[in-house]
């Protein structure tokens, strides 16, 4: 990042576009604001956490990746894709810059729930997962099953970080008057928060019932899919991916 001649070799990037921002070294360095230091130590503790469980969970070398934590006053220049900036508090993963990044605002949104001690690591690793997801070539897929991954994928560090989640799977409303299948975006931010937190239910209940290894034939499943996946074939390959009963299973799940 910030190198001379990168825009040079790959038009489509951008340099990192945060002066003065200072760099906290690590296997994924965080890029902070000088006033963020101390949010930058605890978030590049999630990262360590997050990244190597990750490279475990799916058996892969793990993606070049940087993240910002970005102030509030720079939100408005943080890279991203689009030419407008995004809602302020929303983390996301970019690959408008080289290596890609993760992008962290210095306060998650209030529409962030539960709040619990969970909340940010788990935010944190579901923006890694993302990013995990996207160092291979990926297809268009249902929307419930592109967030499934990072949210099953994020329960699955918290159980291999020690992080305990049956408070804040506790406080979860189950019946938001939908399913995941069922849910039609662009919604609300309320809306929004509650298909994600439908779908952590889903994704360590299918943890508690099958292990973490599906995770790994999911992702690789999908890595090696040509074709846009349409839902009967979503369901199909999450089923098969839980293993023997999967498919049952799955259409079992009140969530689901
Ligand atoms: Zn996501």
């Amino acid at each position: 990042m910030g190198r001379a001649g990168s825009a040079v070799e790959s038009p489509q990037r951008r340099d990192i576009p945060l002066a003065g921002y200072e760099s906290l070294d690590a296997e994924v360095p965080v890029l902070h604001a000088p006033r963020l230091q101390h949010k930058a130590g605890e978030v590049r503790g999630y990262l360590a956490r997050g990244y190597g469980a990750l490279a475990g969970i799916l058996s892969i070398e793990p993606p070049a990746i940087v993240a910002l934590l970005v102030a509030d006053e720079d939100w408005s220049s943080a890279p991203r894709e689009n030419a407008r900036p995004y809602p302020p508090g929303l983390p996301y993963f970019t690959r408008s810059v080289e290596p890609p990044a993760l992008v962290l605002p210095e306060e998650l949104s209030s529409v962030f729930r539960p709040a619990t001690s969970a909340t940010l690591p788990l935010t944190v690793w579901h923006e890694l997962a993302h990013g995990f997801l996207l160092g291979g070539e990926v297809v268009r897929t249902p929307a419930w099953l592109g967030e499934f991954l990072p949210q099953a994928a994020s329960a699955a560090v918290a159980r291999r970080a020690g992080l305990p989640l049956e408070d804040h799977l506790s406080r979860i409303d189950r019946e938001p008057g939908f399913t995941v299948r069922g849910f039609s975006g662009p919604a609300g931010a309320w809306e929004q928060m509650s298909f994600q937190n439908l779908l952590l239910v889903l994704g360590a209940a299918a943890l508690a019932e099958c292990g973490e290894g599906f995770l790994r034939r999911i992702f690789h499943t999908l890595w090696e899919e040509d074709d846009v996946v349409d839902e009967e074939r979503a369901e199909r390959l999450l089923g098969d991916a839980l293993g023997p009963g999967g498919r049952a299973w799955l259409a079992s799940r009140p969530e689901f």
